[in-house]
């Protein structure tokens, strides 16, 4: 089985309410899953425009970028394209700006606003996990 490279961007895009930070999941498989948005980069973009581009696009939210947060990769495989996917996913940390959690992707089947501790562990995969707790760190130390 032949090994492809992907790379995807994504974002931790968060508000606060009541002294409280809360974070935007999202829910796939029929809300098995829980994660951050993220997508592939197109042609022509740049890592942190691709990032701003898929959090808008899947949340519905409009969002400052303040920084970079971390690197995850993982691998998976396609039985349907004979591959394995090896794959590196840039997050970024975004300031709430604007739109509504309403206005999510078709593609996702819903978004929640979540306080950031509860976020940490309703996200499925550690790595991502591990995303939200770094992201947690810089927003604390930036208090
Ligand atoms: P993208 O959102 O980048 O366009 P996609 O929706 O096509 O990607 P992924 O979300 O990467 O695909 O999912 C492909 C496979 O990898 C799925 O089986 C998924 O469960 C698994 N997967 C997704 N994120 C992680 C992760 N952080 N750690 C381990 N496995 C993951």
């Amino acid at each position: 089985m032949k090994t492809k490279k992907q790379h995807s961007a994504g974002g931790v895009i968060f508000r606060e309410r009541g002294g409280r930070i809360e974070v935007a999941l999202i829910s796939r498989n029929n809300h098995t899953i829980w994660c951050l948005p993220k997508g592939n980069i197109e042609k022509g973009e740049s890592v942190e425009e691709a990032a701003k581009r898929e959090t808008k696009e899947e949340t519905g939210l409009d969002g400052e970028l303040l920084q970079k947060i971390n690197t995850i990769h993982y691998f998976y495989s396609s039985k349907k394209e004979n591959l394995r996917f090896s794959k590196t996913v840039d997050f970024f940390l975004f300031r709430y700006l604007k739109g509504d959690i309403k206005e999510h992707d078709w593609e996702v089947d819903s978004v929640e606003w979540l306080e950031i501790e509860e976020a940490i562990k309703k996200l499925t995969y550690k790595s991502e996990r591990e995303t939200l707790k770094k992201a947690e760190e810089i927003l604390y130390r930036k208090e």
